[in-house]
C-alpha cells in the first residue's frame, strides 16, 4: 500500500471525461455485501473478489469495517498483495462515540490504520435513531459526524460520508436530515451519501429528494440503496439522473435482508441507455464473467435470472417465435447481450419446433440438416416425454445433439459400478466401485463419500483423472432431485439435475431414471462429458472388439485418503 493521497473536491466534482458527467462507482460488497445470510468470505477470498472488481474497472473497493472485527483488519494488512490497476480503496467506520473525543476513539484510529486513501464515515441523519439507537442529544450527533469528518480531513483523507437512513430521516425531520449533511459537508466531506438504509423508498421519492439534495449540495453526493422494496436499481438510475454523482452497490445485489442495488445491473443501465461511461472503455463485455467469477468467490449460485448478466438473462422460451428470433434477435432482447459478455440463449421445450432445434444447433455451432434437425427433434421429444428436462440442463442438450449428429467422441463407457451404503452410529458412508473401457484399457476406481452420488462421482474421477487432466478443475456446485409423477401412468420416475463449474462457467445436466443413483449417474457422466468436449479432451482410440476381459490391459486406482 502506497501513501495515501486525497484527491480535493475542487478537482473531483467537476471531472467528466464522457458524453454524461463522470458517475463514480462505489462498491461494498466486502463490508455491506458480506452482511448477506449465507456469504462468508476468507480474507484470501475477499481479496480475490477486490481483485476482479478491480479489473472491471470499479473505481472504490470499500474493503471492510477495520474497527469492527479482526478479519477485516486483516484484509487491509493484506491488500498490498494485490497490484490494483484502477480502484481505489476505502475503509468503512463510524463516527466517533458520543460525549468523547476523536483522538482517543479506537474506531477511528483503526481507519486510520487501514491506511486507504479514502475513509467513509458513517453517521445518523433520522431523529428516531440520534434518540432511539444513539440515545443522545441531536446536537451532540451533529457534533459527532463534524468532528470525526474534520479529523480524517485534516488527516489526509478523502471523506466520504454516509448518511445512515436519510431518507427515512429527511421524511421524519427535513430540516435534522439536511443539518446532518451540512455538518458533514463544512468539514470537509467530499462526498455525502444518502442512504436507504431500510431499503423502503420508492423511486419516485428518491428522484424528489435526490434532485433537491444535488441543488444545494456543495460536495459530491452520492446514494446507497437497499433492496426491500425491489427498487434499489431504480432508485439508483433515477438518482443518477437527478444529480448524484456517485453510486454504491454490490456485485450481483449482495447484501442483507433483500440486499444491496445491484452493482452490475446499475452499471450495464446507466453505459447501456444513459451515455455514461462508468468503465473503462471495453470492460463492459466483462460483466457477466466477473459476477459469476464473484459468484464462484462467494461460493452462492449466480440466479439464472439475474438481469444483464444472469444465464437465462436473454433466453427465450421460443416455441412458435424461434424462427423469428433466428432471423431478428435483436427483436426479442432490451439490449445485445454481447455488450455485457452475455449471449442470447433459446430454450429447449416440448413446444419446440423443428426451427428451435435448429436455431439452438446453431448456436452450438452444429449446421444441421433438416433430416437430422428432425432426427434431432425426435429424440427430445421422446426423452422428455420420460422426464427429461432440457431448457435448465443445456450442456445434457448438447450432448444429445452432438450424439445423435454423430459429432460426439467417446471417452469412456461404462462396464458396471456398484454402490455399498454402509449406516452406523458414528457415521454415513458410501462406497462405490466403476468400471469403465477406455478406449483399449479398463479401468476400475474405488471411491469413498457421504453418500452413494458423492461416493459415485469420487470413483468416476479417480478413474479418469490420470488420463484426463481437464477433469480436475470441474467441481459439482448444486444437485437438486425432483420426484415426478409417472408420466407413463406405471411409476414416478426422479430427476436429477446436476451443475457442475470450471474455470470457463457452469452447465447443468440431466439424468432420469426410476432410481435416483441411476439418474445421477447419468447426469455425472454427462456433467464429466461436458467438461472433456470443452477442454477439447481427445478419445482415446478405440480397441478391437474382444471377449476377452483378461487380455485388456487394467488400471486399478485405489482410494485416496479423505476422499
Ligand atoms: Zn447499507
Amino acid at each position: 500500500m502506497t501513501e495515501p493521497t486525497t484527491t480535493g473536491p475542487m478537482t473531483t466534482v467537476s471531472a467528466t471525461t464522457g458524453p454524461e458527467p463522470k458517475v463514480e462507482i462505489y462498491d461494498t460488497t466486502l463490508r455491506d455485501g458480506s452482511q448477506q445470510v449465507g456469504l462468508d468470505l476468507t480474507v484470501a477470498d475477499k481479496l480475490r473478489v477486490a481483485a476482479a472488481l478491480d479489473a472491471l474497472g470499479v473505481d472504490v473497493v470499500e474493503g471492510g469495517w477495520p474497527g469492527s472485527n479482526p478479519k477485516d483488519a486483516e484484509f487491509f494488512a493484506r491488500v498490498g498483495e494485490l497490484d490494483l490497476k484502477h480502484a481505489q480503496l476505502a475503509a468503512f467506520g463510524a463516527t466517533r462515540l458520543p460525549r468523547r473525543g476523536v483522538d482517543d476513539d479506537v474506531n477511528l484510529k483503526a481507519l486510520l490504520a487501514a491506511q486507504t486513501p479514502i475513509v467513509t464515515l458513517v453517521g445518523k441523519a433520522w431523529t428516531l435513531h440520534v434518540d432511539e439507537a444513539l440515545r443522545t442529544t441531536r446536537e451532540e450527533n451533529l457534533a459527532m459526524v463534524a468532528d470525526s469528518v474534520a479529523f480524517m480531513a485534516a488527516e489526509g483523507r478523502r471523506v466520504v460520508f454516509d448518511a445512515e437512513h436519510f431518507f427515512d430521516g429527511y421524511f421524519a425531520d427535513r430540516g435534522y436530515a439536511l443539518a446532518v449533511l451540512d455538518a458533514a459537508m463544512d468539514a470537509g466531506a467530499d462526498t455525502v451519501v444518502l442512504c436507504d438504509t431500510n431499503g423502503g423508498t420508492l423511486p419516485d421519492d428518491a428522484a424528489r429528494l435526490v434532485d433537491e439534495i444535488a441543488a444545494r449540495a456543495r460536495a459530491r453526493v452520492g446514494v446507497h440503496f437497499h433492496n426491500d422494496a425491489a427498487c434499489a436499481v431504480a432508485n439508483s438510475v433515477v438518482a443518477v439522473s437527478g444529480g448524484a454523482r456517485h453510486v454504491q452497490g454490490a456485485a450481483n445485489g449482495y447484501g442483507e435482508r433483500c440486499g444491496n442495488a445491484d452493482l452490475f445491473a446499475v452499471i450495464a443501465g446507466l453505459e447501456l441507455k444513459r451515455g455514461h461511461e462508468l468503465l473503462p472503455p471495453g470492460r463492459l463485455a466483462e460483466l457477466a464473467s466477473t459476477a459469476r467469477a464473484i459468484a464462484d468467490y462467494a461460493n452462492l449460485p449466480l440466479a439464472s435470472r439475474q438481469p444483464y448478466v444472469g444465464s437465462s438473462a436473454f433466453a427465450t422460451k421460443a416455441g412458435l417465435h424461434a424462427s423469428a428470433i433466428a432471423r431478428r434477435p435483436d427483436a426479442y432482447a432490451h439490449i445485445d447481450p454481447g455488450a455485457v459478455g452475455n449471449r442470447q440463449k433459446v430454450l429447449v421445450s416440448e413446444l419446440a419446433g423443428r426451427s428451435n432445434v435448429l436455431a439452438k444447433a446453431a448456436e452450438l455451432g452444429l449446421d444441421l440438416s433438416p433430416e437430422l434437425a428432425t432426427k434431432v427433434l425426435d429424440q427430445v421429444k421422446a426423452a422428455e416425454h420420460r422426464g427429461y428436462a432440457y431448457e435448465a440442463a443445456d450442456a445434457s442438450f448438447e450432448l444429445l445433439v452432438r450424439k445423435t449428429v454423430g459429432a460426439l467422441p467417446e471417452w469412456f463407457s461404462l462396464d458396471s459400478y456398484r454402490v455399498v451404503i454402509e449406516r452406523s452410529a458414528a457415521e454415513d458412508r458410501s462406497e462405490a466401485i466403476v468400471r469403465l473401457r477406455l478406449g483399449g484399457e479398463r479401468v476400475v476406481a474405488v471411491g469413498e463419500g457421504v453418500g452413494p452420488v458423492h461416493a459415485l462421482d469420487q470413483a468416476l474421477r479417480r478413474a479418469l483423472s490420470s488420463f484426463y487432466s481437464a477433469l480436475s478443475g470441474i467441481h459439482l456446485v448444486d444437485y437438486k432431485v425432483r420426484i415426478l409423477d409417472g408420466r407413463a401412468a406405471t411409476s414416478a420416475v426422479t430427476r436429477v439435475m446436476l451443475t457442475s463449474a470450471d474455470s470457463v462457467g457452469e452447465r447443468t445436466t440431466v439424468g432420469v431414471s426410476d432410481d435416483i443413483v441411476t439418474a445421477s449417474w447419468e447426469a455425472l457422466t454427462d456433467g464429466i462429458a461436458f467438461g472433456l468436449l470443452r477442454a477439447g479432451a481427445e478419445a482415446p482410440p478405440t480397441a478391437p472388439h474382444t471377449d476377452a476381459p483378461q487380455d485388456i490391459p487394467l488400471h486399478l486406482e485405489t482410494i485416496a485418503e479423505n476422499a
